[in-house]
């Protein structure tokens, strides 16, 4: 029973070492690659429909345990039932036809998460055909549905966005056609998003030539961000003008516009409306002045009769003196500059009445507004008198001179006086210009009439431009009227006059030093 030798064998088993080696090194590299694409394999017997073969990274990605049994009916319960269902049919369908299948589906993990995986699976056929095999890949793409869902989300709420906005947004390949609009694009223009996708936009703006087009280019290549004026044609051949802002940007290697597209038809018809008021407001000033000067002709004419007469009667004083047979030269120079102090009179008078009808910028100068008041009632002297209306004016005497402008605060009395007149025409009433001091110490200018009065719903109305009464009236009397006092710092109102007819007030700040 003892051992006597030993005979043995002596075997190179190096390249067996070597393969085992390889196979070993090739087995952690695909481990790593799976664990890296998470990405797991598996083999399946479609005759036992048992699991052959699972790689570790498969019992990871459905937190099962390596170590444990092949899984096959714990993979079938991690799946969300309606997926569940879905998968297994495909998979017996893939079987039946003896192809090949990739589906997408969810699964819960214990902890609660869940997964998005994506499985693909082959056949392995037997020599007489039949499918014996899957093999196949589960590879999870949770994040990149996460992701891809984000992007959606960014998407439909940059959308919403893009369509929203009340401008045409207009995205442009470098040859100018449209790849992408947004709704109102479709909307301004009138066509489809499919009508307007692939044509060039130049096609909607009759303007639009090549040089123009060129110049555009450059400016955009030079990063740029253009804006310019235009008109776009809609599909039902109507033209609106639009204000355009393109900017030029790369995506990839390609380089993209967008237009920001503005509908300015609003826009235009304002500033025409402000200009054509603008214009009528001019026309109606301009009117107001004249019919003014219609009402002044005739007391200037009144007024000059007065010093022509005398400088006409010293004149022939002067003349009488000279032909004496001992010319009494001392008197003929006497007459003589009584004649220049009468034609300075008259001149003075022509030169007061003219500054009214100059359009000169508003001046800052000393006015005594009692002398204001004093000289427009002489103006309109003649005026009422054809009226029926005399102008009486109670003036205190000491309010000392402000600055401000002669001519405006002129154009205001004469206002506000030849209102009076027209309130009481034909009345034989007097109106009252008078000049004080309101409690606050500003200087106080009224104009009383007793004429037909306001009615209470006028009493702010009357400021308002164009607002008239008056077959011949412009309505612009008060409204420039009050524009001015305002722009001196003062305030003008109307109150009712007792026991009839208006009072119009204004008031202007008194000097800086408060005297
Ligand atoms: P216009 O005199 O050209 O009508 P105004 O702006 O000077 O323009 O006056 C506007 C309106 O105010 C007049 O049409 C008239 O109805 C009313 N109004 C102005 N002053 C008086 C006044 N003293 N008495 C009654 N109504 C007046």
């Amino acid at each position: 029973g003892r051992i006597r030798k030993w005979y043995g064998t002596l075997t190179d088993i190096e390249d067996r070492k070597r393969a085992e080696e390889k196979l070993r090194r090739s087995e952690t590299y695909l481990a790593e690659a799976q664990k890296l694409t998470r990405t797991g394999s598996w083999a399946w017997d479609a005759r036992t429909e048992k699991m052959l073969y699972c790689s570790d990274e498969l019992f990871r990605m459905f937190a099962l345990d390596p170590e444990e049994d092949l899984p096959s009916e714990k993979i079938w319960d991690r799946l969300v039932p309606e997926d569940r269902n879905r998968v297994r049919q495909v998979c017996s369908e893939a079987v039946r036809a003896r192809s090949a299948f990739a589906e997408e589906y969810r699964a819960v993990l214990p902890d609660g998460k869940m997964k998005h995986i994506h499985v693909t699976g082959h056949p392995i056929l037997d020599e007489a055909g039949k499918v014996f095999e899957y093999v196949g890949t589960n590879v999870d793409v949770t994040e990149r549905k996460r992701m891809e869902e984000e992007l959606r989300g960014s998407e439909a709420r940059f959308r919403t966005f893009v369509d929203h906005a009340t401008d045409a947004f207009i995205l442009h390949g470098e040859d100018g056609t449209i790849l992408d609009v947004n709704r109102h694009a479709c909307e301004s223009l009138g066509y489809s998003r499919d009508e307007l996708v692939g044509v060039a936009l130049t096609a909607f703006d009759p303007r639009a030539d090549t040089a123009h087009m060129q110049l555009i280019g450059e400016r955009l290549a030079s990063g740029e961000v253009v804006t310019f004026e235009t008109r776009y044609r809609r599909k039902d051949g109507t033209q609106f003008p639009a204000e355009v802002r393109v900017r030029e940007f790369r995506q990839d290697s390609r380089r993209l516009a967008i237009s920001f597209v503005r509908d300015i038809t609003e826009r235009e018809r304002t500033q025409q409306e402000r200009e054509r008021l603008r214009q009528l407001e001019a026309d109606l000033a301009r009117m107001n002045r004249v019919s003014i000067m219609g009402e002044l002709a005739a007391s200037l004419a009144h007024e000059i009769k007065q010093p022509m007469a005398a400088a006409v009667l010293n004149a022939r004083t002067c003349a009488r003196w000279l032909r004496r047979d001992v010319p009494d030269l001392s008197e003929a120079v006497d007459a003589a500059s009584k004649m220049v102090d009468d034609v300075t009179r008259a001149a003075a008078i022509i030169d007061r009445v003219r500054s009214l009808y100059r359009r000169d910028a508003p001046q800052s100068e000393s006015v005594d507004l009692n002398e204001v008041v004093r000289e427009m009632a002489s103006l309109l002297g003649e005026a009422g008198a054809r009226s029926s209306v005399s102008i009486r004016t109670e003036l205190d005497p000491g309010l000392p001179p402000i600055t401000a402008d002669r001519v405006q605060l002129q154009q205001v009395l004469m206002n506000l006086m030849l209102n009076g007149v027209e309130a009481m025409r034909d009345r034989g009433d007097e109106l009252t210009v008078t000049s004080g001091r309101t409690e606050d110490g500003e200087f106080l200018i009224s104009v009383r009439d007793c004429g037909v009065g306001l009615s209470p719903h006028e009493n702010e109305r009357i400021f308002e431009t164009f607002f008239t009464t008056k077959p011949q009236g412009t309505g612009m009397g008060l409204s420039i009227s009050r524009r001015i006092i305002e722009a001196h710092g003062g305030r003008l109102w109307a109150s009712a006059n007792v026991p009839s007819g208006a009072i119009f007030q204004f008031t202007v700040p008194a000097p800086q030093d408060g005297s």
